[in-house]
């Protein structure tokens, strides 16, 4: 016997549908656990002493099996721009980043689904050390939940966007169960339409995400109309032919009804040129989706630079002939390293604790 007292799950980590059966067990009524998601999810409270409307009995059997987790904030940073990016250290000690994103009425907070990604996306500073553990559906949720609490009285968080660090279908339950959690009332209430989730893209997890059949909106990182040039750029996710990649953006449109984002990372030299722009604008025609040109965030330790801006300019233009609707989304935080979780990796390399524990997978999930 080691003698460690094995940790409590947390109820951050339960699926919404999980509290009334469990107040049940506990010999409550059903209410009781609509009011216990309600303390846990809305009001955020891990007190239990605090959840004032639950019996003594059922607080006092809920912390003998329980504890209300959240994640620690370890470093925040702040642009001048309002952007914050912060590192938010797990129970287990690894860290992640979280960055709100302010604009006029907006509170949109960017959320990490992954230690690490596996993706290994050239560009970017998370793929560096590839992926270290996959986040549980509670550390996803608690993200928002984290940021809420460090906003100001009267303001709220009102959008999430499935783009910080991690490919997010590679954690497709607990993906899918955060996202239940935030859209649900009895969750966090927000609307379906003001969560995006961010993915390379395999059409199959495409697929499933679908199925959910929620207004969820769906970005798509294309960053190459070619599929060689691809999957040069996207190691690990660049080798599903865009064909069906197109296909599966397609099914999408036609049962959630809503248009696809395509993110497209401009990179100097790269796939910035008139030519990937003609490319790509024949690659998308008539598709009723929109095109996201992000100038490259340049990151320590790697060679990449963002076009002039005439460049980037004309690139836009060329897909704006072509009848597709095109903007240019000026990377955020350039000051804060918010980008890609730079700032987390620069705090765990202080911290000595940034060694992968695994190298990304060289065949994409099915
Ligand atoms: S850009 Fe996204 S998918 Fe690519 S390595 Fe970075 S975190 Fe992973």
């Amino acid at each position: 016997m080691s003698g460690t007292t094995p940790a409590r799950p947390s109820l951050t980590d339960l699926p919404l549908d999980a509290f009334e059966p469990l107040a049940e067990e506990l010999g409550e009524k059903r209410f009781a656990g609509r009011n216990l998601a309600r303390w846990v999810f809305e009001r955020r409270v891990h007190d239990w002493d605090a959840m004032s409307d639950l019996s003594k009995r059922f607080r006092t059997a809920l912390a003998e099996r329980f504890v209300v987790r959240r994640t620690v904030v370890a470093a925040d940073r702040a642009d001048p721009g309002g952007t914050r990016a912060f590192v938010l250290r797990l129970a287990d000690g690894r860290s992640i980043e979280t960055v709100l994103i302010p604009e006029e009425e907006r509170r949109t907070v960017c959320v990490s689904t992954q230690v690490g990604c596996p993706v290994a996306c050239v560009f970017c500073a998370s793929g560096l050390d590839g992926l270290l553990r996959n986040l549980t559906a509670g550390e996803i949720v608690e993200q928002v939940m984290t940021v809420q609490d460090v906003l100001p009285a009267g303001e709220r968080v009102s959008n999430v966007v499935v783009m910080g660090i991690g490919e997010p279908t590679m954690n497709l339950t607990a993906l899918t169960q955060a996202l239940s959690t935030w859209n649900d009332p009895r969750g966090l209430g927000l609307g379906a339409r003001r969560i995006t989730v961010s993915t390379v893209g395999w059409p199959a997890r495409i697929d499933r995400l679908a199925a959910l059949d929620k207004e969820f909106g769906l970005a798509i990182s294309l960053h190459a109309p070619r599929q060689e040039l691809r999957q040069q750029l996207i190691p690990n996710g660049g080798q599903v032919p865009l064909a069906e990649l197109l296909a599966a953006a397609k099914r999408w449109f036609a049962r959630t009804g809503r248009r696809v984002t395509f993110e497209y990372v401009l990179i100097e030299g790269k796939n910035a040129s008139p030519r990937e722009a003609a490319e790509l604008a024949a690659l998308l025609r008539g598709f009723p989706c929109h095109v996201n040109l992000i100038p490259v965030n340049p990151v320590a330790g790697l060679p990449w630079q963002r076009p002039a801006p005439d460049a980037i300019d004309r690139f836009r233009a060329i897909l704006l002939e072509a009848g597709l609707d095109a903007t240019v989304r000026h990377p955020r935080g350039d000051g804060i390293a918010a980008a890609c979780g730079q700032l987390r990796l620069e705090v765990e390399r202080d911290a000595g604790t940034g060694a992968a524990v695994g190298r990304p997978p060289t065949t994409p999930p099915a």
